[in-house]
């Protein structure tokens, strides 16, 4: 877990290809956008692997069907702003307050910890997430990193 620089476009396709057969049995589109000029991020590459898998693993699971997924990654001055769209389920106000809370979930079988992992990763890399969702439409999570 060594701090380094990495590619963050090369690791976006590699998470795709990772969750691909996952997201085939479900009939889900992933795509990932991207608007950068310079894919470049300083940090652990595999804890940052880890966000996206939990993030997009939660869109999985937030779809009936057919649904899909958009990974969008843009530059934010001195940040990368990056979004994991879905069109699941949403999420109502009232369970979006505990969301990032430890061993919160409104699954019957979610441990709740995936979400308070990814902020504590994100937290340890100086960033930033929070969540825009609006119950039948779907669900964004958004992750601003500094560059350096
Ligand atoms: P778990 O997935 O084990 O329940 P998480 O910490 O990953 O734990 O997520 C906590 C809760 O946040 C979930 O139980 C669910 O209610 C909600 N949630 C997270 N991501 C999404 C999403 N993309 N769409 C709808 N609900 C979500
Ligand atoms: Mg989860």
């Amino acid at each position: 877990n060594t701090r380094k620089f990495f590619d963050i476009n090369q690791l976006i396709d590699d998470i795709i290809f990772i969750m691909s057969s996952l997201v085939h049995d479900k009939n889900i589109k992933i795509e990932k956008r991207s608007e950068l000029k310079n894919s470049l991020l300083y940090g652990q590459p595999e804890k940052i692997k880890q966000v996206f898998i939990n993030l997009i693993r939660n869109s999985i699971e937030a779809i009936n069907c057919n649904g899909k997924i958009t990974i969008i990654l843009q530059e934010d001055g001195n940040y990368l702003l990056m979004s994991v769209k879905d069109n699941g389920c949403g999420i109502d106000r009232e369970t979006i307050k505990n969301i990032f809370k430890p061993f919160y979930t409104t699954k019957e079988t979610g441990t709740g910890l995936g979400l308070s992992i990814s902020a504590q990763i994100i937290k340890e890399h100086q960033g930033e997430i929070w969540v825009d969702s609006e119950r039948g439409i779907g669900t964004t999570f958004k992750i601003k990193l500094p560059r350096n």
